[in-house]
């Protein structure tokens, strides 16, 4: 006999079955043995009768909860009084005519028959794996499956070209803090993991790719941040060639209002088109450059879009810019350094950088920041001047090289933008904390309990990459 899932069994009135699956809760009435089979697709009642199979109910009355199950049986209509409307097979039953026990479990450190949420964040993520099987868990990560799965068809469709970019790539100062990857080949020289694929993007532009796009995994060494998963994050991250930073915004709210009411269409966006504001203008009128535009802050079913516009293209130097040029400049750039200045403001360069205006858009919802983007520099003279004006030492302007490179070989003008994965899911899911829409995050700790990462290596490992270990006093 074939497996049948247990929300297919509503279809088999009167049929035999062959299902497989977990034990979600098992009730013991003496005689009569109820068991909820859970399994991908849902939870069906089982009854286990030892008029219908002594053997069976032998069996079953060794079950404990979480016992993965082989059963056949027949599936039959319950009364109408014993309907439960809660799940969705609950107008049938399974009597059982045969059952195995396939394997069994310990009893789970908690409870995944309910939300999870108030469990500790490390007792949850050091059994990730019965965390996810809850409900609500499998149900965000099947969300963010199928945004993940409309975003790669519609741009597919639209004719854009999916690209891996190396995750072994080079440390460039970018704005955070790379995590740095030892080379056994090359001694005292490093990889990095790249913050996000910005260069190379830029670069397959260069390379006449035109409409690129790819799911990027980004990571930064950083302290956990709110909205922020420590360590890594993904970005649908994007660029395209020839357009102006109207056709990005286009194409951007096209993709998203469509996946909206594709894949929730319980939800509604509040204004359409989008409202676009500028930098000035949100500062002035809400306090803040990601305004939340949502009527009705209650109503979990609002999403309120909006892009914001006109950015000055430098911010002050603070302490907390990682990136730092040499220190003797007090410019940073606002959004990255290869943001393209507004064209009227290019006199403005020499005369007053804080006046500049940059081709920068950010992508606002129910005000979060979920992603950003620009229209770049094509001009390898303006992309110096920028690396003179925000302090680059000769020595950093040369681990750019290669871009500058790259750009005396044609380059089109080129744009896009990178929408954050997980922050926009965590909106879509109506979770708080973007770890909930994550299969196995790192803790708020910057670890994960479940592998005991990061961990110590051996002394071989290190030797081989000619490292040694030189641990601060208190940590010896
Ligand atoms: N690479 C940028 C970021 O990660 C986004 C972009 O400019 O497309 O924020």
């Amino acid at each position: 006999m074939q497996r049948t899932l247990t929300k297919d069994t509503i279809n088999k009135t009167g049929g035999a079955v062959l299902l497989k699956g977990w034990v979600n809760v098992r009730r013991d009435h003496g005689k009569l043995i109820f068991l909820d089979l859970r399994d991908m697709s849902g939870l069906v009642q089982l009854v286990v009768n030892p008029k219908v199979s002594n053997e069976a109910h032998k069996n079953a009355s060794e079950v404990r909860n979480e016992y993965v199950l082989e059963v056949e049986g027949l599936v039959k209509q319950r009364d109408a009084k014993l309907i439960n409307p809660n799940i969705e097979t609950g107008k049938i039953e399974i009597e059982v005519t045969k059952l195995n026990v396939i394997s069994r479990s310990k009893a789970l450190p908690f409870d995944i028959t309910s939300d999870t949420t108030n469990v500790s964040e490390e007792v949850r993520l050091k059994y990730r794996y019965l965390d996810l099987r809850n409900e609500r868990m499998k149900k965000n990560l099947r969300l963010r499956h199928k945004v993940i799965h409309f975003i790669r068809n519609y741009l597919t469709d639209q004719g854009f070209t999916e690209v891996q970019t190396p995750i072994l790539t080079k440390s460039t100062p970018e704005g955070a803090r790379d995590y740095l990857v030892p080379s056994r080949i090359y001694p005292g020289k490093f990889f990095a993991l790249p913050q996000s694929p910005q260069q190379y993007k830029q670069l397959l532009m260069v390379a006449g790719l035109e409409k690129y796009f790819q799911i990027a995994p980004c990571f930064r060494d950083e302290d956990a941040r709110a909205d922020r998963s420590p360590g890594e994050f993904y970005q649908l991250d994007l660029e395209m060639s020839f357009v102006t930073q109207n056709d990005i915004l286009e194409l951007t709210e096209d993709l998203y209002t469509k996946l909206v009411e594709a894949i929730t269409p319980e939800k509604r966006i509040t204004q359409k088109p989008w409202p676009r504001i500028s930098y000035k203008q949100a500062k002035e009128k809400y306090g803040n450059d990601k305004p939340d535009l949502r009527k009705d802050k209650d109503d979990p079913n609002e999403l309120a879009f909006c892009w914001v516009l006109d950015f000055p293209l430098f911010t002050e130097q603070t302490e907390e810019d990682f990136f730092h040029g040499s220190g003797e400049s007090k410019w940073a750039p606002s959004h990255h350094m290869f943001t393209s200045p507004h064209p009227d403001d290019l006199a403005l360069l020499d005369k007053d950088p804080g006046k500049v205006r940059g081709l920068q858009h950010d992508l606002v919802l129910n005000g979060v920041e979920i992603g950003g983007g620009s229209i770049r520099i094509h001009d390898p003279q303006i992309q110096e001047k920028i690396f003179d004006l925000i302090g680059f030492t000769d020595e950093q302007k040369n681990q750019f090289a290669h871009m500058l490179e790259a750009f005396a070989y044609g380059v089109p003008p080129h744009g896009g933008i990178a929408p954050g994965i997980d922050r926009f899911v965590r909106i879509l899911a109506g979770e708080d904390k973007i770890a909930e829409v994550i299969a196995f995050p790192l803790s708020g700790a910057v670890r994960d309990p479940l592998m005991g990462s990061p961990s110590e290596v051996s002394p071989k490992q290190l030797k081989e990459l000619h490292l040694k270990v030189d641990l601060p006093k208190e940590k010896k």
